[in-house]
């Protein structure tokens, strides 16, 4: 590494003297070497406590839909803070984000919460309170978030340990799970058509939800076959199984509808955090009428302290006020596009022995070195080479371009990132490659 990380290594060894592993949160630990330590960020930039920048293409895990530190957002934060955080009662805020959620997706009813994780455990229990049946189907490379329940066969898990496609293994992600959960989740391979129908069919009685990710923003946004979502929805409706999309991910970043929009396919329940935020913690579900219409105080629970919190709600009132009324979306897609293109066109001119294959839309692109086919599951997708990916990478963060070393992330862009990021992200990548090559 030619980066001076010196300040970086010293704070990072101080973290890890009152932090587990000195993070707090486990995808953050890169391992003893390689773990930095951010002072801040500003627009489509972050900075190291050294003092090293770096165009970010992580975005805190992908909410920061604006840009670092974004002044209109912070400012109608500062506004309503001013005014206090919280008062066991509904405020203003939380009508305005959820007027604007109604509008810009086009579902029913919505509820606020503060995380992914949150919210999509609620809307499992209201898919089981709903159906009155206890099991659901997901797919393999998903994560949902780290609720019990969801934690089987993630994107953590490597493709050897899934079994065949026949009868896949749910794989539990971490220890600490009751030995009585696994029973509830099925896992199947992604956009497998035949898989699913034989599950729905042979046990659709037990099955209160399908929860997908409507791409596999966890596993390179690996896409939808065409008519896949249309399955799912198709199956769901013949027998009233609850279909869920986890938009934790896609929710606001590859269309104001999200996922919905863009493959025009409506979910009962959809799951919304990171982009809504810009970054502040808050979190979404919401849903059909008659399926949101389950939550009923005293008889069906969701709560929480903190959902639609002033400081969540006040960002999330900034951040979509500002998707709704200039071109965000569309910004950021020819940008990204821009940037495929030219990371395309640099892999094949420098590494031409070295299949590679661009996927997903550009505001969330997955990157496969290694095959250049289009892996259409989980399992496809870790065919490709992790190793020179990962080297790759980290060639390119020591070149001030800081996408994931995990190919799993997919790269995400925001509003910030101009053309002038860009430029300079493809002749990092180029010197990169050049350098790996070596
Ligand atoms: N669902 C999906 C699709 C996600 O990608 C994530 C987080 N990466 C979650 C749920 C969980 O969200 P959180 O980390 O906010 O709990």
């Amino acid at each position: 590494m030619t980066l001076d990380l010196t300040e970086t290594r010293a704070l990072y060894e101080k973290a890890q003297q009152y932090i587990p592993y000195g993070v707090n949160s486990n995808f953050r630990y890169w391992g003893p070497e390689d773990t930095w330590v951010i002072s801040h960020g500003k627009g489509a930039r972050v900075w190291d406590i050294d003092g090293n920048s770096y165009i970010d293409y992580r975005l805190g895990f992908g909410p920061v839909i604006l840009g670092h530190s974004y002044q209109r957002v912070n400012e109608r934060v500062v506004e309503a803070l001013e005014g206090g955080t919280i008062f066991a009662w509904t405020t203003p805020w939380e009508i305005k984000v959820a007027e604007r959620i109604v509008r810009m997706t086009g579902i029913d009813k919505v509820r606020l919460g503060n995380t992914g994780t949150e919210v999509t455990m609620h809307a499992l229990r209201v898919a089981r309170a709903y159906t009155g049946r206890e099991r659901f189907i997901k797919f393999e490379g998903q994560y949902h978030g780290q609720h019990d329940y969801v934690m089987f066969s993630t994107a953590s898990t490597s493709a050897g340990a899934l079994g065949s496609r026949r009868n896949p293994i749910n794989v539990q992600t971490t220890s600490g799970i009751p030995e009585g959960i696994r029973q509830y989740v099925i896992n199947l391979p992604f956009n497998d058509f035949e898989r699913l129908e034989e599950t729905v069919e042979a046990r659709w009685h037990e099955l209160a939800a399908i929860f997908v990710e409507p791409l596999l923003g966890n596993a390179a946004s690996v896409m939808p076959r065409p008519g896949w979502l249309e399955k799912l929805r198709e199956l769901c409706d013949r027998y009233g199984i609850v279909l869920v999309f986890d938009e934790v991910k896609t929710g606001f970043r590859i269309a104001n509808g999200g996922a919905q929009e863009y493959f025009g396919v409506r979910a009962d329940l959809v799951t919304y955090a990171k982009a809504m935020g810009n970054g502040f913690p808050i979190a979404a579900f919401g849903g059909k009428e008659e399926v949101m219409a389950t939550i009923e105080p005293g008889r069906v629970a969701h709560g929480g302290t903190y959902s639609g919190n002033v400081v969540g709600a006040a960002a999330a009132d900034a951040t979509l006020e500002i998707l709704e009324n200039e071109p965000v979306i569309d910004t950021i897609f020819k940008r990204g596009q821009r940037l495929m293109d030219g990371i395309d066109e640099i892999l094949t001119e420098v590494l031409p022995d070295t299949p590679h294959r661009l996927i997903g839309p550009p505001p969330i692109f997955g990157l496969i070195l290694g095959t250049d086919e289009e892996p259409t599951d989980f399992r496809a997708y870790q065919e490709g080479d992790g190793d020179l990916y990962e080297r790759l990478m980290m060639a390119l963060i020591e070149r001030g371009v800081m996408p994931d070393s995990d190919g799993r992330e997919p790269w995400f862009l925001s509003y910030s990132h101009g053309d002038e990021e860009i430029g300079k992200t493809l002749t990092a990548f180029a010197d990169a490659v050049k350098a790996v090559r070596r």
